[in-house]
Formats: structure tokens, sequence, C-alpha cells
């Protein structure tokens, strides 16, 4: 099957392209051109290649008017949607993942939250399993147990601990080579040679929900740690005597996750960290199961939470409710975001959930471009930036 999309303004790999075209045959961008160049490859690909008076195969052809072309986005931390949360199965993951797809997450990191190890185990066998048998997603991510209890966000702070060897092999095991990534508050006891061992076993090691300062944020980075926690949220923030984790993220070749949803970060602060670190600022969701979802009551990871105009909050009896608890972003709205709130550049903004992620993840050479050899995973977006079409491993998902 070959899907040819042409009069599309393409945005990848930091560049618009007016009158670009993509031509993607199963799970691969076969090729690329500008302007009318397409049809001859619509002749070439339908047409009687062969000269016995039969086509060679069917090509569908969208145009897109015009509309913005971005290769599919990836999200590499989220816990759920469509009021289903990653922690609880294969059916939920379903569901939650149908949810992402369809607002244009073509590839999807399945973040875990804190639970005890023989819990994360289990759930993380069971991505093993869907990492297996479903090429749009791309593993699991722990984040905790391994964090520290003053910056635990929403995770059950009974459940965090320090890291142990014998704990971590467990975790790896389960996994079975399908760990993305780890979150882990490297100042905790055995917190370094956690990141060491991670980040040898080809995990992608953050440093998040952490108490860590400069020096010890330096330290996880040079252990093998590539990659900060949602910037800013759960962690020390930047004073001028005490840069902490930002500042050491800023200056260290490493990406930073931000949860650009107009609530746990201020727009001109996000501004700042596209500023400061071009290219290494990744958008993610840190979706929990409200995102694509109604308001209402909702359970993260055992704890009590309510989500009152999009914003999810613990429970702690107060009118307007305790920490914020994850987001209820879609992808495609924090690159809306950052185009109209932010005021970055829709290249900067498209590379922040497509270029960006794939790199964090050391997968950029497959995903995250719409360059000819690169996964068939594309978005198509109207001028107000909403999603018009959907195409993941060559398939129209929407
Ligand atoms: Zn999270």
């Amino acid at each position: 099957m070959t899907v040819i999309i042409h009069s599309a303004r393409l945005v990848t790999d930091g560049r618009i392209t007016e009158q670009a075209w993509i031509e993607m045959t199963d799970a691969v961008v076969t090729a690329t051109g500008t302007g009318d160049t397409w049809r001859e490859r619509t002749a070439a690909a339908s047409g009687d290649t062969d000269g016995d008076g039969t086509p060679a195969g069917s090509v569908e052809v969208v145009d897109a008017a015009g509309d913005w072309l971005t290769p599919g986005f990836i999200d590499i931390h989220g816990h759920g949607g469509g009021a289903a949360a990653y922690d609880d199965g294969a059916e939920a993951i379903a569901t939650a993942v149908a949810v992402h797809r369809a607002h244009g997450t073509t590839r999807s990191v399945l973040s875990l939250v804190t639970a005890s190890v023989a819990d994360l185990a289990e759930r993380a066998a069971v991505i093993a399993e869907l990492t297996a048998s479903d090429p749009l997603i791309l593993g699991s991510h722990l984040e905790g147990p391994f964090l520290d209890a003053g910056h635990k966000g929403a995770h059950t702070a009974e459940l965090l601990i320090a890291p142990t060897p014998a704990d971590i092999d467990t975790l790896l095991a389960a996994a079975d080579g399908t760990l993305r990534q780890i979150t882990i508050a490297p100042e905790l006891n055995g917190g370094l040679d956690a990141v060491r061992t991670f980040s040898s076993a080809g995990v992608r090691v953050a440093v998040g929900h952490t108490d860590a300062d400069y020096e010890t944020t330096l330290a996880a980075f040079d252990a093998g740690a590539t990659l900060l926690t949602h910037a800013f949220n759960a962690m020390n923030g930047i004073h001028h005597r005490k840069p902490g984790p930002v500042i050491a993220a800023l200056g260290s070749n490493v990406s930073l996750e931000i949860i650009n949803d107009g609530t746990h970060v201020h727009p001109d602060v996000v501004r700042m960290l596209f500023g400061e670190a071009p290219g290494r600022v990744v958008m993610i969701t840190d979706a929990m199961a409200a995102a694509g979802a109604a308001d209402g009551a909702y359970t993260l990871g055992g704890l009590d939470v309510t989500v009152r105009n999009g914003v999810a909050r613990l429970d702690d009896g107060s009118e307007t409710g305790g920490s914020i608890a994850g987001s209820t972003l879609l992808l495609d709205d924090a690159v809306k975001r950052a185009v109209t709130d932010v005021r970055v550049p829709i290249e900067q903004a498209v590379d922040a959930v497509t270029g960006a992620p794939a790199r964090a993840l050391g997968l950029d050479g497959t995903l995250g471009s719409l360059r000819t050899g690169f996964a068939a995973d594309a978005v198509l977006l109207n001028s107000e930036l909403t999603v018009r079409g959907v195409w993941a491993h060559g398939a129209r998902l929407r």
C-alpha cells in the first residue's frame, strides 16, 4: 500500500518546505519532493510498470491543500488517557493509546507510576509483550520507585525506596529489554550506582522527583543520565546561588522534558527553555487517565485525584486541591500552545514532539523525521494546528 500526501507545508528536521509531498509505502517513507513531481510517483506506483496491462499496486493520494504535515508525535512520558491508565493492563493500555493516537502521537513510551517492585515488574512485563507485538509502543518508563519523598508529586510516599542491585535486576529482567526510560533521584543511597547500572543496560536515565542540587545533578549526568524529567516540576528551582537541576541540565548535553499545558510551567519559562536548549526540549504529556476524558474523580497510582477544568490535583480535603497530579494534555495541544502562548516558531514546536524525543531515546535514525527511509508516521494539521489526519507505521489512524 502506497500513500502520497501532496501540496503540504512540510515541517521536519527544523525546516519548513512549501508545496512538499511525501510518499509512504507500507511502514517507510519512500520518497519526498516538491511541486507536482508527485504525479510521476503515482504513475510509477499505480501504473502498468511491467507492461501486462494491470496496475502494480494501489495508491492513495491525499491533497493536503496547504495544511501542515509533520512527522508523527512521540510521547516519551505519559500515564494514560480516555479514563484508562497504563498501570492497569493491556486492555486499559489499548484504550489510552487510542486517545493519544487520534491526537497525533504515533509512538508512545508507557509510564508507570510508583508501585511495589513486584507490581512494577508485573506491569513492565505486560508492556514488554505489547512492545513486541505493537510497533507503536516503544517500551516502558518507570517513574519510581527510586524517587525523593520530599518531591513525590503524585507518587505514594510509602512506596518510595532507595535502589538496590536486587531490585534493579528484578525490574530489568521483567522488562526484558523494553525498559526505555527510568526516572531516578540521584541523591538517594545507591542512586548514582543505579544510574550507571541502568544506563549501561541501555535504559535512558532521567533525573527527576529529586532533591538533587546542581552538583549532584551533574554527577548523575556524568554517571550516564541523559534526561531531566518534567523540568521545573518536582525538583529544586533556579536560585542564583543554588542553580539546581535545570541549570545543570541546560549546561550539559542532555534532553529536558517539559509539560507545556499552561499550568505546570509558565509559557515564558517554557520559551526560556527553548532558547537555552535548542533541539533538546522534549514536550511530554505526563497525561493521566483524564486526558481526552471528562473532569471528575480519578485515581492515579492508588491516590485520589480530582480533575477540574482539565487540571488534575490530589485530593487533600481543600477546596482547590493539592499537588498537580499529572496533566490532561495531549501532544497536539502542546504543539498549539507552543506556537500560540509560548510563541516559538512552529519548526521548534514540532521538533519538540518529533526529532527531539527521537534523539532523547536514541531512535533518531528511524523516527522523528519525514526524510526518505524514516518510519511512515505522519500528522496532518490544519491552519489552526488541529489534527486532520494521522498515519502510523503506514496505516491511517484518523
Ligand atoms: Zn509522570
